[in-house]
């Protein structure tokens, strides 16, 4: 097929991610993907400063990857988890333990980020329930979060973004705070401390958990806040008999400059999700890490189990994958990569703090963000971006990248450049 009848034919019939359907903008074609770039339909290369939303870190066709998921494929691609196991699913799960917060010690592998929210929201609820304290049962948050878009994590993410509106009397009913101060840097805020404490506090009868993404918030807004805040949540949910959960989706395996951001603040939840780049964005794979604690507490119930099963479970291609990733993590390179592409990000980007439509600047590991005074023309963002030869995708009043770790200087200064002309044109 040409591309112009794949377009016709993705119209009428495919479904894009928060489109309409019939679909109205044209999507671009991609017939291959190697290192950083993107190759279209129509010839022109892009360099992709998305990492397709957060996930290939190593970039694509790596052959490391590539080849871990060849050999996986010539053994076996998929076997049920419920009464079998097998090696990639046996060696990630230790990894994930060796690798995360000391004292997550147990792994549940399922298909998606949001369902691994799901999974860690059941675990919390169960461990209440079996201890006989089934009045636990909401979780609180703060506004600008972003958890996924099954039923459990669109009842956390921001309200407005998340447009609880729409779905009133749907979504669970859960209590939100204020989103966090602004700012990775910025000194933790009293007032704000004592928000969470009084919160924390009121509702600790009916609460099973608090759960937020430490330290970057993603597709709720792209805001970065102290790390501090996150050993206050640790401290008063301990002392408020609440369980805490980390979602660590976007901001997992480097992304933020520590291998999980919970480092940032040297704090364990007591629940940890992960996703996205686990499998260096090859396959859709997710994790809920637990404590022991937790999983006593699950087997001490009337139902002496965890309650969750999904059929892909453990799926032998994306767990080889995994671990080919983890395993070029564990070579280290992030380690100097991910700051030299903050070094890259902070120059290229501080030019547009002199540009009238720029409301913030703000950079932090990997991640790199221009806040606008006004919403991004999206038609226009596209065609400025592609001009210059490189793949970003806008949301609201947000132009940001999150690129792959193997991005190099000259393709980190492109994205920055094609950045800057999008806050001057759209
Ligand atoms: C993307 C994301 C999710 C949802 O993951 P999916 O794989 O899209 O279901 C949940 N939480 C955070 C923080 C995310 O960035």
């Amino acid at each position: 097929m040409d591309a112009a009848e794949l377009l016709s034919l993705d119209a009428q019939h495919v479904w894009h991610p928060y489109g309409p359907m019939p679909g109205t903008v044209a999507p671009l074609v991609v017939t291959e993907a190697s290192g950083v770039r993107l190759k279209l339909a129509d010839g022109r290369e892009l360099v992709d400063g998305m990492s397709s939303w957060w996930a290939a870190i190593h970039g694509y066709r790596h052959p490391v990857l590539d080849a871990a998921l060849a050999a996986q494929a010539a053994k076996m691609s998929h076997v049920m988890f419920g009464g079998l196991t097998h090696e990639p699913a046996i060696r990630l799960a230790k990894t994930l333990v060796d690798l995360s917060p000391a004292g997550l010690e147990h792994v549940f592998l399922c298909d998606s980020g949001s369902v691994s929210v799901e999974v860690a929201v059941k675990m919390c609820l169960q461990y209440w329930q079996s201890l006989g304290r089934k009045g636990k049962r909401r979780l609180l948050t703060w506004r600008g979060g972003y958890h996924g878009d099954t039923f459990t994590p669109m009842s956390v993410c921001d309200p407005e973004g998340g447009m609880h509106s729409l779905w009133r009397g749907v979504l669970p009913d859960q209590v939100f705070v204020p989103a966090p101060p602004a700012g990775f840097g910025a000194a933790p805020d009293p007032s704000y401390v004592d928000v969470l404490d009084e919160a924390i506090g009121r509702h600790a009868d009916e609460l099973a958990a608090v759960i937020v993404e430490p330290v970057v918030q993603g597709a709720g807004g792209m805001r970065f806040h102290h790390p501090g805040y996150l050993r206050v949540l640790r401290e008063l949910t301990e002392a408020h008999g609440v369980l805490l959960v980390f979602d660590e989706i976007a901001t997992g395996f480097g992304r933020t400059g520590a291998m999980f951001a919970a480092e940032h603040a040297g704090v364990t939840p007591d629940v940890l999700c992960v996703g996205k780049a686990l499998t260096g964005g090859y396959l859709t794979m997710a994790a809920t890490l637990c404590t022991p604690e937790i999983a006593r507490g699950i087997s001490r119930g009337e139902l002496p189990v965890l309650a969750h099963g999904p059929t892909f479970m453990g799926n032998p291609l994306a767990s080889a994958v995994a671990n080919a990733s983890l395993g070029l993590l564990a070579d280290g390179g992030w380690k100097s990569d991910v700051p030299r592409i903050e070094a890259g990000l902070r120059a290229g980007l501080e030019p547009a703090r002199d540009l009238p439509s720029v409301a913030d600047v703000r950079v932090l590991g990997a991640i790199g963000v221009l806040q606008l005074d006004h919403p991004v023309d999206m038609a226009v963002a596209t065609e400025v971006v592609t001009g210059h030869g490189v793949w970003l995708r806008p949301f609201r009043d947000l132009i940001y990248t999150m690129p792959p770790f193997v991005t190099g200087d000259a393709d980190v200064a492109a994205i920055t450049s094609a950045m800057l002309a999008v806050a001057e044109k759209a």
